[in-house]
């Protein structure tokens, strides 16, 4: 009789999956609030979560302690919108204490910014994201369901002044919308020393995605070159990294493409997700999740989290499976989870 081959699951290694990917990345989400309604990533009627639900700061620095022994060195925080949690820096200053944590970034839509930059700087965050999809104000109103734009041009230069370097600009890549977005945002990154990414439209937002609704990231390189000038693969490109890095040949800098569709990089994901309401998910994708919320109210020992971490890393999928007809969609969209 042959017998099933059960991989064992490892316990001293570094945080591995099936398929050999280390995992040192973990996005912290802080919140599913948000003072944004972008159409692409959430609903305008939406049923947040109960105050009571969230974790608090001392249970997700008390989750962040349990795995960094495991090999987790670099925390994102996210949302939701993740400065609309009060004391925001003072958690940055509690994770930034955790041994191990090398790298604390945060991903924001910037309306809040102005006012945070500085204290978040001083709280230790030294990488920040501001997601940004166009420079008109109509186009602002329409994409977020709400105003705001000059809110967020203050909240990036706010980040430079700070001493954020660089400070990178995220947008979505939607046909129909972005083509007369590129060459202004790539023009005011320029301009502004801020680092230009584009990121291929995907569908885990709330609305109607279609394959043909992704403005792909060759397309938008054509664009860039025809439009600013020639681009070229970063010193330090790095094929496996989640964003494909280029250079102006002039040197005005480098702009990025996070080619999630047409340029899957699931092979060397090294990623895991905190919710908001302490759910662990190993991919953005994922159909399940792991409640660690209860262990970590209950005070359960590290070593049994820190099981549930490994066990939950080790059976990740291949990958997202977009381009395939297996794809499903996951039940949370974006924000209760945490881009
Ligand atoms: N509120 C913060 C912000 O706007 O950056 C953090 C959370 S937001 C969900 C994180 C990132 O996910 C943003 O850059 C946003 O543009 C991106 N995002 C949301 N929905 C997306 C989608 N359907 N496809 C690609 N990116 C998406």
């Amino acid at each position: 009789m042959n017998l099933p081959v059960v991989t064992p699951l490892p316990s001293r290694e570094p945080l591995l999956d099936t398929f050999g990917r280390v995992h040192n990345n973990l996005r912290i989400s802080v919140t599913d609030r948000c003072n944004l309604r972008c159409t692409y990533c959430m609903p305008e009627e939406v049923v947040f979560m109960d105050k009571h639900q969230l974790l608090t700061f001392e249970e997700i620095t008390r989750f962040v302690e349990m795995v960094a022994p495991l090999g987790i060195d670099k925390i994102r925080l996210t949302g939701g919108e993740p400065l609309l949690r009060r004391n925001l820096p003072r958690l940055v200053e509690m994770i930034c204490k955790v041994p191990g944590i090398k790298d604390v970034g945060l991903t924001t839509n910037g309306i809040m910014l102005a006012n945070l930059a500085q204290p978040l700087y001083e709280a230790g965050l030294r990488r920040i994201n501001v997601s940004l999809d166009t420079l008109d104000p109509g186009r602002f109103r329409q994409l977020t369901r709400r105003d705001g734009l000059e809110k967020v041009l203050d909240g990036i230069l706010a980040a430079r002044r700070a001493g954020f370097d660089p400070v990178k600009i995220n947008a979505v890549s939607i046909r129909g919308i972005t083509e007369s977005e590129v060459i202004p945002l790539a023009r005011f990154a320029r301009e502004h020393k801020l680092e230009m990414r584009f990121i291929e439209y995907m569908p885990i937002g709330a609305d109607q995605w279609e394959r043909d609704k992704v403005y792909f990231a060759h397309e938008i390189l054509d664009q860039i070159e025809q439009g600013i000038g020639p681009l070229s693969p970063a010193k330090d490109y790095d094929p496996k990294a989640p964003a494909m890095e280029f250079e102006y040949a002039d040197g005005g800098g480098r702009v990025g493409m996070i080619a999630s569709i047409s340029r899957p990089f699931c092979m060397s994901c090294n990623r895991v997700r905190l919710t908001a309401d302490g759910k662990l998910r190993n991919c953005l994708f994922a159909l399940d999740e792991v409640d660690v919320k209860p262990m970590l109210r209950d005070n359960s020992p590290a070593e049994v989290i820190q099981s549930l971490v490994r066990k939950n890393v080790w059976t990740k999928w291949e990958g997202h499976e977009i381009n395939s007809a297996r794809f499903v969609k996951p039940q949370r969209t974006m924000h209760t989870i945490g881009g």
